[in-house]
């Protein structure tokens, strides 16, 4: 028993010597070694975020960006996204250098704001925007999905991250303005298992909106599953 307790904790020594190599303890944006929760941002930088506040101000601009497109009830993004910000580092972590710590913390930030929102008292699904499996592939992982973990750390909602797909690349997707887009929504995305949607209220989850291009493809092969609502969040927002 002694022998299987030294051998754990020598395991478990090198395990976070290991984890320390790839994941320095400092902060991402600042170097600072005062970080804070999951060890990505120290408190001076954290305080620099931008907070938008969306998610409880109704008619809000991610609200807008639905307006006439796609029935969705309400909306937000937690955070305003600039180029050469602390945002944009944090969201090139998470879809670029396999930092989950980075989507956890975004993903927590969602969930933070959401439960102070009273608009978003119905939530009985998390469904994570679906990436390509070989873009998952590569990256490890899906980021909406771990956003979706993220959220469910501090407001605990089932996530379903089957029922959504995305389709295999289409030529349709590249130099299209929104109007053309949008008559292709159909190849974007595709749907498995709808029953388990049927009458209930989704939260689909992305790590960013602009057009709401995406958000809205996403949408609309989703409530061909007749769900109760389609709310949607997402980790930034950014002017198109
Ligand atoms: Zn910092």
């Amino acid at each position: 028993m002694k022998l299987f307790k030294y051998i754990a904790l020598r395991v478990k020594k090198y395990l976070n010597a290991f984890l320390h190599l790839f994941y320095p303890k400092i902060c991402l944006h600042c170097g600072s070694t005062d970080i804070i929760k999951f060890q990505v941002l120290c408190p001076n930088c954290h305080a620099q975020l931008p907070f938008t506040d969306f998610f409880e101000i109704e008619n809000n601009n991610v609200d807008k960006i639905f307006w006439g497109r796609l029935a969705a009830g309400p909306s937000g993004a937690v955070l305003f996204f600039t180029k050469n910000s602390i945002v944009q580092l944090l969201l090139f972590e998470l879809k670029y250098k396999q930092n989950k710590r980075a989507g956890l913390l975004l993903g927590n930030m969602i969930g933070w704001a959401l439960k102070k929102a009273s608009r978003f008292n119905k939530i009985d699904f998390l469904i994570p925007i679906p990436v390509r499996k070989i873009t998952e592939r590569t990256r490890g992982y899906n980021q909406s999905l771990l956003l979706c973990e993220g959220i469910a750390q501090v407001f605990p909602i089932p996530i379903l991250p089957t029922v959504l797909f995305k389709n295999k690349k289409t030529n349709t997707q590249t130099r299209k303005d929104r109007i053309e887009r949008g008559h292709n929504t159909t190849l974007l995305f595709g749907l498995k298992n709808t029953d388990q949607i049927y009458n209930k209220h989704l939260l689909l989850v992305d790590d960013i909106i602009t057009t709401g291009a995406t958000a809205e493809s996403a949408g609309r092969c989703l409530l061909q599953a007749k769900p109760a609502s389609i709310q949607f969040a997402a980790a930034a927002y950014t002017l198109s």
